[in-house]
């Protein structure tokens, strides 16, 4: 393509010049590597509750004298349909992420977005028979794109709930230290090995990949964890025994206002 006749007209003239052109087609080739293996994965992640949405409604119209049947064909079906959304919206907020577009920054109460957080998993958690606790701090601030946080610490949360055993707590917790805020989703769950510890946080990527299909996992839960926490200059902790539990620990940086700020609130022009 272009870059590549730049490079050999380049030659002629400057040997650096050249090392640098290619050093930069090497970095293109190597993203778009990157991009056609994500679009392999994710075609083919899509392909399976993709199919089973076909299987199911054939199920259903071959059962259709048996109600009790086709409720049950129909329930997987929903539940499939369901995980094909999930799936969907995580594969855009990816994508959203990697195209770097701006965030939408402003000042969040942390309280709303683990309280929000916590509500939205309200329903997973009694199905689970899971008990969310919160602790730690209130009225920390910070400073991010709420949408993406509260993607990324529901993600934590759901997690968190699919990986435990029914009768056991997952802590939400808040503390602020030297200008970070740090939440962080506790569980008395499965737990994580050791070797898995850091893989798991890239795509499609499983630990245990008969539970998580179970569990109607994606896959993609963490990976928008680490590059949402990323983009805001942030990071994500992990602290796990495999029987015991894990913590997994977003830390950002805390919203502070200096006095033109404060001033510009109680004066708005
Ligand atoms: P999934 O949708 O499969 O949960 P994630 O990216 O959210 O995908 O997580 C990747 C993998 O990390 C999971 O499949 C699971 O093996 C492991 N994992 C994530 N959170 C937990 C947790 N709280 N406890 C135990 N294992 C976890």
């Amino acid at each position: 393509g272009e870059v590549r006749s730049v490079a050999v007209h380049a030659r002629a003239i400057a040997p650096r010049l050249v090392l640098l052109v290619l050093h930069d087609v090497t970095e293109q080739e190597r993203l778009a590597k990157m991009r056609r293996d994500f679009i392999a994965n994710t075609s083919h992640e899509l392909k399976t509750p993709a199919g089973a949405v076909s299987l199911l409604g054939e199920a259903i119209e071959s059962a259709a004298d048996d109600p009790a049947e086709v409720r049950g064909f129909a329930r997987r079906l929903r539940a499939e349909a369901e995980r094909l959304g999930a799936l969907t919206t995580r594969i855009m907020t990816l994508s959203q992420l990697e195209a770097d577009e701006p965030l939408a920054m402003r000042e969040v109460p942390v309280d709303e977005l683990v309280t929000g957080a916590i509500e939205a998993h309200a329903a997973q958690a009694d199905a689970a028979r899971v008990q969310i606790v919160r602790g730690g701090e209130t009225g920390a601030q910070l400073y991010g794109d709420p949408r993406l946080l509260s993607e990324a610490l529901g993600n934590l949360i759901a997690n968190a709930i699919a990986y435990s055993s029914p009768a056991t707590h997952v802590g939400v917790g808040v503390k602020t230290v030297g200008g970070v805020v740090e939440i962080s989703v506790t569980d008395q769950g499965i737990g994580i090995a050791e070797d898995d510890q850091e893989r798991i946080f890239e795509r499609f990527y499983r630990a245990d990949r008969a539970r998580s299909r179970r569990t109607g996992g994606t896959g993609l839960g963490l990976a928008i964890v680490k590059h949402a926490v990323q983009r805001h200059g942030g990071e994500v902790r992990l602290w796990s025994r495999p029987g015991q539990g894990s913590t997994f620990t977003i830390r950002l940086p805390q919203a502070v206002r200096d006095a033109a700020d404060e001033a510009a609130l109680r004066h708005p022009t």
